[in-house]
């Protein structure tokens, strides 16, 4: 294995002979169209900016303007030695979280690929997104376009949720078309809250109305669970099982919806079919956040109460990148409580306690991971602070639903002036 250096801009040629074989099989076999693409510039760096629902997204982009695109990916994607070769030499290079990390390697990064001539294409949702819709957009985008300083071409994705909704374990075979927009320059006359709005409106889509043709799959119903935490007719948080990969059924009250490949869902013996989106919303409601009864009471603070308590899941340690080493810390039992995250290790029954304070960001990656940044470490002289990761990792429940139910409860806590 070679060793490479990754703040050095690729040569491209593995990309390139890549791309003149395969374009023409991609475009087939993923039912790829395109609109508005001749008036993207033939040469020169740009900005793509782009709707993100499909673990390809980014290739097919790819596969319509035949040109190799840098674009920042997770860290996941760099973890071993020849992922790490392979998106390197596809121009791939590890995003710290945000766009401007405090490093600020990856902006380097890009400006150097970018003073190359090359294109660039980011996804300012930060992430992939569960349901089809398009998410908010991170205010960094807007900083990151001023800095850059290169034209900026917005592509709007659609079918890309529906021939691979997040929560899926598979692909389905459904036409994927790609809306390019007219190459666009800010200057610096523009407000951060004005171009955000421009990216907000230019690739917004919401997939479960998309008109589509015919979609080829099998099981629809596979991994929807992580969508749907919940039962929508009597509440009981994780209540829905899969049946045969075609039919949800609640455990609590016997209720069963059937599945189609259209992101569609009906109660079974009922007429109307719903997107799949319309019963996500209904997953989280404010009242229902309430304490629960649970038998962790020695662990607990006085007066603390629990939101939330998950199943025996893991938890891994990953100290931030660069280094991406995960450390296995224990199994055990995650709670949310009204003053922070707490695991309860199963093997020596001590436990590990993350105040809302010391966790300054959350996200859900992999389908199966509730992911924190978190201070582990404050000199209080320099108010330098050291970061990592938790991954609490929850193979047999939702993860997706980590992220409401820790939103909130933090919420009440910065509320009543952190005093909790
Ligand atoms: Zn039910």
């Amino acid at each position: 294995m070679p060793m490479i250096d990754p703040n050095k801009i690729p040569k491209l040629y593995f990309y390139r002979w890549l791309l003149y074989w395969f374009q023409p099989i991609f475009k087939r076999w993923f039912k790829l169209r395109a609109e508005g693409f001749e008036i993207v510039p033939k040469e020169g760096p740009y900005l793509i900016i782009s709707n993100h629902s499909h673990k390809l997204d980014q290739f097919f982009i790819n596969v319509i303007i035949r040109r190799p695109i840098f674009n920042p990916g997770s860290n996941e994607y760099f973890r071993n030695p020849f992922k790490n070769l392979f998106m390197w030499a596809m121009s791939g290079f590890s995003r710290w979280r945000e766009f401007l990390s405090p490093s600020l390697r990856s902006v380097r990064y890009m400006r150097n690929s970018i003073k190359l001539g090359h294109p660039l294409a980011i996804y300012p949702e930060g992430r992939r997104n569960w349901d089809g819709e398009t998410r908010h957009i991170f205010l960094s985008t807007a900083k990151l376009i001023r800095l850059l300083k290169v034209p900026v071409v917005a592509v709007l994705s659609k079918g890309n949720y529906l021939a691979w909704p997040r929560w899926a374990n598979k692909p389905r075979k459904c036409p994927i078309t790609l809306h390019f927009a007219k190459p666009i320059t800010f200057d610096q006359k523009n407000t951060d809250e004005e171009i955000i709005d421009w990216i907000q409106k230019a690739i917004y889509n919401n997939d479960n109305y998309t008109k589509i043709g015919k979609i080829r799959g099998k099981r629809p119903a596979e991994g929807l669970t992580r969508l749907l935490w919940r039962c929508p007719i009597c509440r009981k948080i994780e209540g829905l099982t899969e049946i045969s990969g075609k039919i949800l059924s609640c455990t609590q009250c016997n209720k069963e919806w059937e599945v189609n490949l259209y992101c569609y869902m009906r109660e079974i013996g009922k007429n109307s079919w719903k997107p799949i989106k319309e019963y996500a919303d209904l997953m989280f409601k404010e009242e229902e956040i309430v304490p629960i009864e649970h038998s962790f009471v020695d662990y607990l603070e006085n007066d603390e109460q629990v939101f939330l308590l998950s199943d025996v899941i893991s938890l891994f340690r990953e100290p931030i990148y660069p280094y991406h080493k995960l450390k296995k810390i224990d199994e055990g039992n995650l709670l949310l409580t009204d003053k922070g995250l707490l695991f309860i290790k199963k093997n020596d029954g001590h436990s590990i306690r993350y105040a809302f304070d010391t966790i300054s960001w959350r996200s859900t990656i992999n389908n199966f991971i509730f992911l924190i940044e978190y201070e582990y470490y404050r000199t209080f002289e320099s108010e330098n602070t050291h970061k990592d990761f938790a991954r609490f990792e929850m193979l047999n429940e939702s993860c997706l639903k980590w992220e409401p139910f820790y939103d909130f409860v933090r919420n009440m806590w910065m509320l009543k002036g952190r005093s909790m």
